[in-house]
């Protein structure tokens, strides 16, 4: 594990060098890949990439489009069929709010993630969500149920967005 953790939350929030941070969780998902025997065919591998291009979700029609132009054949199973791999893979999450797909900064590690949205660029960053999920699992246990699966996800403003509205607001005051 390097020192420097280019999936570090702050990574989608902050100015940086994108190419190696898409690089790095790209290098990690494939080892994991490979470690577990998956079939981890030009076409999963390349919508993956296509999601790493940017810190946001993207719809599976946006997806199709990218791999279509590639190439990859467009119908609509073509995209759902890897983005689904991939989700069953753990090497991207489904984000609920935005009905899209975003790569996993963390494949290969066991991990509860939380979305940040941005209302505002749309930046989606992954943290990790061990407390709130613990938390929920105090509060369901004490009801006597027990959770499979949860997903947390929070629509806010990014550093960048939030400096951006206070610098606005600041402008409109006389
Ligand atoms: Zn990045
Ligand atoms: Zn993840
Ligand atoms: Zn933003």
């Amino acid at each position: 594990m390097t020192q420097e953790h280019p999936a570090d939350p702050l990574c989608a929030f902050a100015q940086h060098d994108h190419a190696h941070c898409a690089g790095e969780v790209l290098a990690r998902a494939s080892a994991e890949a490979e470690r577990r025997g998956l079939r981890f065919t030009p076409v999963r591998k390349r919508a993956l990439e296509i999601l790493l291009e940017a810190h946001r979700a993207m719809g599976a029609y946006e997806v199709l489009d990218r791999l279509a132009a590639e190439g990859f054949g467009n119908q609509p199973p073509v995209a759902y069929r890897a983005l689904e791999f991939l989700v069953e893979a753990g090497l991207a999450h489904r984000v609920q709010r935005l009905n899209a797909f975003a790569a996993c900064m963390h494949p290969g590690e066991a991990h509860a993630p939380v979305f940040l949205i941005c209302r505002d660029c749309d930046t989606v960053a992954e943290a990790g969500a061990a407390p709130l999920r613990m938390a929920l699992d105090q509060v369901a246990g004490d009801l006597g149920f027990s959770v499979e699966r949860a997903s947390f996800e929070a629509l806010g403003l990014c550093p960048a967005c939030r400096a951006k509205a206070a610098e606005n607001t600041a402008e409109a005051q006389p």
